[in-house]
């Protein structure tokens, strides 16, 4: 079958492997030069299934009211986002209860989970290059956080498979000892064994390097301008910068554009973008910081170490599709690793450190879309949020079984259920 997946970041890339590897004949289109340049370029690089509850745990409201005035809050919503974000603001809400969030954090572990499989099968077969660690991830909570509320969810999500390890402060040091200067702060750490991470745009191109090798193509620089329907159940071809692009089965995989492409076809995606700021330093050679991921409770902040550079990410900014990159926010980013791993200071030039901001595809609930739509040749695999680096292979496993496979080709989509 000729399938156009619309889409290289990491979720498209991975989504072409698994098509391809299926045995279908793939297009993937990408405005961008290469895969993997916009959302995928510069994340966390966290593969973290132990992260999987949503953001709009239970009491959302009023922690949302006390960091909105928090001067050095990791949270941000810009007055002109607000008109765009009303409607899905509340449905965002409407998710906040225990019984929806529990449910959204389910749906979130099993496709996380999924992916990490989905991965670890792939490494056992292709060598990939991505800066990887397999070392866990680690979350230390500071004196008078929530660390014993944190504890009890793991609990819960150990129910699904999550393990866990509660640390105390002299176990924390014999894992990282880098956080030696600053230990007295911490009451404790969380660590998730099996959780990993990499570079996503490595691990994207990775992904596109092996889709090509099964004689998948890539039409880079390609903008996609349209989808056009043969009728009220049947994409005809995908009108492009460089011509129309006819295939039997479409995928969209435009991150926080998706829903641009989807509403002109009756499909009201509930996705707004939703901007973060990460800064990667060369460490040259330097030995002296994380040998795993680390995550500050109280600062929301991570530093993750990618081969010779360290990542640090973090902040959530509602700005719509503003994907400036702020240096003050870059700033803010580093300053905050500063207060975890002081000695970093003496080892990167701030001025040579890559800032990078991008757009998080959040649909209200947490889990993405993934599955049919009314078009019985449409299909979705978009609205990863914060983790589409941790679901893409399993959420690409997912689509690529249903088109091959066939199943329930007229359900429609159920936007807060990615389960096909
Ligand atoms: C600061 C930050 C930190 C993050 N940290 C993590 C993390 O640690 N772990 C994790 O799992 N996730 C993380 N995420 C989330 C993750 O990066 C995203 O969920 C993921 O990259 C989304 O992938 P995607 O393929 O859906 O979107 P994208 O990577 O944005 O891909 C969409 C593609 O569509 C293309 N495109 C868009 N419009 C058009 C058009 N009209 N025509 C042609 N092409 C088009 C773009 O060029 C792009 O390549 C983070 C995000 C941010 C912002």
């Amino acid at each position: 079958m000729k399938v156009a997946v619309l889409g290289a970041g990491v979720v498209g890339s991975a989504t072409a492997y698994m098509l391809a590897k299926d045995g279908h004949d793939v297009t993937v289109i990408d405005r961008c030069d290469r895969p993997g340049m916009e959302t995928s370029f510069a994340n966390g690089g966290l593969m973290n299934p132990s992260d999987a509850s949503p953001w709009n745990s239970p009491g959302t409201l009023k922690r949302l009211g006390k960091m909105l005035f928090y001067s050095n809050s990791p949270l941000k919503i810009n007055p002109s986002a607000i008109p765009s974000m009303m409607g899905w603001g509340l449905r965002f809400l409407a998710n906040s209860t225990y019984e929806r969030h529990r449910s959204n954090m389910i749906s979130n572990i099993r496709l996380a989970s999924l992916s990490l499989d989905t991965l670890r099968k792939i490494r056992e077969t292709d060598k990939l290059n991505y800066d990887e660690t397999t070392r866990g991830t680690m979350r230390v909570f500071p004196r008078g956080g929530r660390m014993s509320e944190f504890v009890q969810m793991c609990r819960e999500m150990q129910e699904w498979g999550i393990q866990f390890e509660v640390l105390d402060q002299a176990q924390i040091l014999e894992k990282e000892p880098c956080l030696a200067p600053v230990i007295d702060r911490y009451v404790g750490a969380v660590l998730f064994p099996n959780d990993e991470s990499g570079d996503a745009h490595k691990f994207t191109n990775e992904m596109a390097r092996l889709a090509t090798e099964l004689g998948a193509e890539f039409l880079t620089n390609t903008s996609v301008l349209g989808i056009t329907k043969a009728s009220s159940t049947y994409i005809s071809h995908v009108v492009t910068s460089n011509g129309d692009i006819r295939a039997d089965a479409f995928v969209l995989s435009l991150g926080s554009y998706s829903p641009i492409f989807a509403g002109p076809l009756g499909i009201k995606l509930p996705i707004i973008p939703v901007k973060g700021y990460s800064v990667t330093v060369e460490l040259n050679g330097w030995r002296g910081g994380p040998t795993r991921p680390v995550m500050d409770d109280k600062y929301h902040a991570m530093m993750v170490p990618m081969g010779d550079r360290l990542r640090m990410g973090g902040r959530a900014e509602f700005a719509g599709y503003n994907t400036r990159v702020d240096a003050k926010e870059g700033r803010r980013v580093l300053n905050d690793i500063l207060k975890i791993l002081p000695a970093l200071a003496s080892h990167v030039n701030p001025d040579s450190a890559l800032n990078w901001s991008g757009l998080r595809p959040m649909t209200p609930g947490g889990p993405p879309l993934v599955g049919p739509t009314p078009y019985t040749n449409l299909f979705l695999n978009t609205g990863h949020g914060p983790l589409g680096w941790t679901m893409a292979c399993g959420s690409a496993k997912l689509i690529a079984d249903f088109i091959t496979y066939g199943r329930v080709l007229n359900n429609r989509v159920d936007p807060t259920n990615y389960a096909l």
